[in-house]
This record gives C-alpha cells, structure tokens and sequence, in this order.
C-alpha cells in the first residue's frame, strides 16, 4: 500500500461524496482530525477502518489501496503509457490546454462545492497570458455562471509548477471553503497539484524502438500492439474518434464568414473544397483538398465548436485531413482508417510521454511537429508499409518542425495555426513518400528526434512558448 495513494483515494473519494471531514469521521469512528491526518498522508487508517472506508466509497478495498482516480487526476506516467482515451479527446476549442481543459476542471471544482456562493480563479504563465485570445476567460465565465466569480490574470508570478497553472477558489459567505491548484497539462488533460498518484498503465513499453522490436518478435504490425495492450474496445472509441474528426471536416467545408476574436480572419475552406484552379493536375488537386480538409478542422476550432485533439485543439486539422483524403479519394474503409488511427495514437503517445505536446512547455514543434509525426505514421499504416518505414516518416515529420515557435497573433488560434495545420499536412504526405523512396538508409531513429524536440523546447525563450510575447504575436 502506498500512503500517498490511499491519502489520495480517501481525499478524492470523500470530495466526491460531498463529506466533510468531520462526517467522513463519524461513519468511520474517528475524529475530524484523524480523516486530516490520513488526507495529508501523516497517518494511514488500519484495515478494519480501510474496509469501511471501501465500502462507503463504493469502491474494492485494492482500488482503495493502490488507486484508480478518473483519468483528469492521474500525473502523467513516465514509467508506462496511458490509453489512447487519454490522448484523444473530443471537446470544444480553440485550445485544449486553454480552454477545453480549464473549462472541465472548473467545472469539476465548481460542483465538489455546491455550497458556495462565489468562486474566485487566478490564471497563471501561459494562461494569464493567451487566456483572452484562448478563451479562457469565456469557458471559465461560463462554467460558474449563476454565481458570483472573479477571474484574475496574473501575468507576474514566476514560480509556478507549469507554464499552465490556475488556481481556484469557493467561498462561503466571504470565507474561504476550498482551493485547488490546477495545472493544464497539453491535449486537453489537467492534473490536481498535490494530488500525485500512479496513473493507469496500458503501455509498459515507452519507446519506439521498444515497441517495434517487440512487434517484430511477435509479428505483429502496431494497431495489433494497440489492441493486445488496451483490448478490442478501444476501437469502439476510435470509431467515435473518427466519426467526430469526420464531422468536423463536413461542418467546416459548409461555414463561411470570418472567424470569431477580431482579427477578421475569414474563413476559408469552403473556398479550397469548391474553387479548383484551372487546368489543375492531380498533385494540385490532392494539395487544394487535403489543404481545405485542415483549413476545415482548424476553423471549426477556431470557432469554438468540436474537435478531437490530435494531439491538441491547435493541431486538430492534420491527421483528419490526410485520413479524410484518402477515404474519400483512395477508397479506405472506416475499419482501415480506425486502425490507422491507432498508429498514429501510440506515436503521439510516445511524444507526450518522453517529450511534451504542450505548444506552453515546447512551442509549436511540440503540437504541430507531433501531429504531423501521427499523420505521417497514419499514412504509412494505411499503406501497409513496413515498422522501418513508419519510423522513418513518423521521424521525417518530426525532424523538420525542430525549433517551430509558437506565437499566435492576437493569442487566437488562427495566424499562424491554421494555415500550419494544412502544411503540416501536406509535409506528412511528403515524408510518408520519402520514407518509402530511401526505406533502410535511416540514421536518426524517432527516439532521439522526439528527445530532441523536447530539449529544444526546453531551451527556447519563453517568449516562443505560448506566451504572445515574441515572434507574429509581437510584431503583427
Ligand atoms: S502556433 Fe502552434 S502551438 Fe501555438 S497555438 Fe498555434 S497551433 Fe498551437
């Protein structure tokens, strides 16, 4: 039994419940402040108390134990991967650590306190400073609607745990009843600060090279892998994936006007889809068409409506529009295309687990240069190409988005993100053939060029890092 764990389960379980301390206490035997002790990991209950607890919280006494928390408050776990639920999410944009997130932990906070009256919530780093062009403001507004809420951008602290971090306050009657220190972590998932556990691990292989060996030894091409470590019902999520990445486009393709957030930004992927160039060759036709399917996404995005992370709202559109082209133009099946998915899913999760997807802790490399890597590896599965040939261009699509900043004009996710989104899409198409004309004369595996994003990241100036400090964000 680990201590902080159970503290954990006890903490969470007992906020889920709606229980004071003090009422917890009672149904147990033991005093307010002995339920303390437990939650600050000072003290463990005996496995009489444990089995009581268990069974208040309705929950197996080795849940209790060793933990399950709901997917929002489990730490990212470097010794494991966790499931692709966890990578792709579907939900509303402009971004997924800027919006999709914080509106959810909001939301989560605001009903473990239903006797509140007013809610108080201070963003921090990367939120303080893209809130407003992000929409955090408006997420979070609507999330304490009908109650009194203060929101605070503190654009000057520096001593925060991630470059995404919000707090949040209830009160009651002027006194304060709760706090919680959020942080957003990339890809629309948040983590409680103090509240560290072990996160579900589907993945005990991390690396490509590891994974790929082992699917070598087993004969097993990498969606098998997926399915082996989560089972044949994560594909019943992949199809929903899909069917939302599939809506997304139809929708875009029929919006017209400009976007929201005053940069009148018109919109454009109506314009893509139905106005061919004269004389245009089937090259040009396959770049206007994979271009309008991201300009698609990335507007809904931009607009606020639903999108599947990919891994993240500002890099929505690459994946489902290289896949939506060759369903539509090449004839794949939904089932192809679902397993397609699952590749492109394992490679972005070997990215966010040993690197980052976080455009606030690497700059765009990290979601953009990550889409393109899952694109690129989607293709080459669709293809049937070989475990070589998928590293090469999942490797490809990596190595040539290194050192990509993230400054979005006005902080919306409009300049330069949509237009990279379509690039980015036709450079997966690009690698994927390049992997396939020089198979075999690799030199950098996917490993070391996912290694070296995340030290790039690590050292670009703050102001590249979703802050809106530098680059197009500064000098528009
Ligand atoms: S520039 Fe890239 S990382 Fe930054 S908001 Fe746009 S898509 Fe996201």
């Amino acid at each position: 039994m680990s201590e902080s764990i159970i503290s954990q389960m006890i903490y969470e379980n007992r906020r889920r419940l709606k229980l004071s301390q003090k009422e917890l206490g009672d149904m147990v035997g033991v005093s307010n402040r002995a339920v303390s002790k437990w939650e600050k990991s000072l003290s463990h209950p005996s496995t009489d108390i444990c089995l009581k607890l268990a069974e208040i919280f309705k929950i197996s006494l080795d849940t209790l134990m060793n933990g399950e928390l709901e997917p929002e408050r489990r730490w990212l776990n470097k010794s494991g991967m966790e499931s692709l639920r966890e990578l792709y999410r579907m939900g509303r944009g402009p971004s997924s650590s800027h919006s999709m997130a914080p509106e959810r932990a909001a939301i989560l906070f605001r009903e473990a306190n239903p006797s509140a009256d007013s809610f108080k919530v201070i963003l921090y780093g990367s939120l303080a400073k893209m809130g407003k062009g992000h929409r955090c403001d408006y997420v979070l507004n609507r999330a304490f609607r009908g109650h009194k809420f203060e929101l605070v951008f503190d654009r000057d602290t520096k001593n925060i745990p991630h470059p995404n971090t919000m707090d949040c306050f209830a009160y009651k009657n002027g006194k304060e009843i709760d706090r919680e220190r959020i942080l957003s972590v990339g890809g629309g998932k948040f983590l409680v600060d103090g509240h560290r556990t072990k996160p579900k691990s589907y993945y005990p292989l991390t690396t490509f090279t590891e994974i790929a060996a082992y699917c070598r030894r087993n004969k097993l091409r990498l969606w098998q892998y997926v399915e082996m470590c989560e089972g044949k019902e994560i594909f019943e999520y992949l199809k929903e994936v899909w069917d939302c990445m599939k809506e997304s486009v139809e929708s875009g393709l029929k919006s017209t006007g400009t976007l929201p957030g005053g940069l009148d930004v018109q919109k454009k992927a109506y314009f893509l889809y139905n106005r061919p160039s004269k004389n245009e060759t089937a090259e040009t036709r396959e770049n206007r068409l994979v271009c309008a399917y991201a300009f698609a996404v990335s507007e809904q995005n931009a607009s606020s409506e639903t999108v599947v992370t990919a891994p993240t709202c500002g890099s929505a559109g690459v994946l489902p529009a290289v896949l939506y082209y060759q369903k539509e133009q090449r004839g794949y099946s939904d089932d192809d295309i679902i397993k397609a998915l699952a590749v492109a899913g394992l490679v972005g999760n070997i990215i966010k687990t040993n690197a980052s997807i976080s455009g606030a802790e690497c700059g765009c490399q990290a979601e953009i240069g990550s889409a393109c890597s899952m694109a690129a590896s989607s293709l080459c599965e669709l293809a049937k190409m070989s475990l070589e040939q998928i590293e090469y261009a999942a490797e490809i699509a990596m190595e040539h988005h290194l050192g990509l900043t993230c400054d979005p004009v006005k902080s919306l996710v409009q300049i330069p993100c949509i237009e990279r989104n379509a690039v980015a899409a036709m450079r997966a198409i690009n690698a994927t053939s390049l992997a396939g004309f020089l198979s075999g004369t690799r030199k950098i595996s996917f490993d070391l060029v996912v290694k070296t994003m995340y030290e790039t990241g690590r050292d670009m100036h703050k102001n590249y890092r979703e802050t809106g400090e530098g680059g197009l964000a500064r000098l528009y």
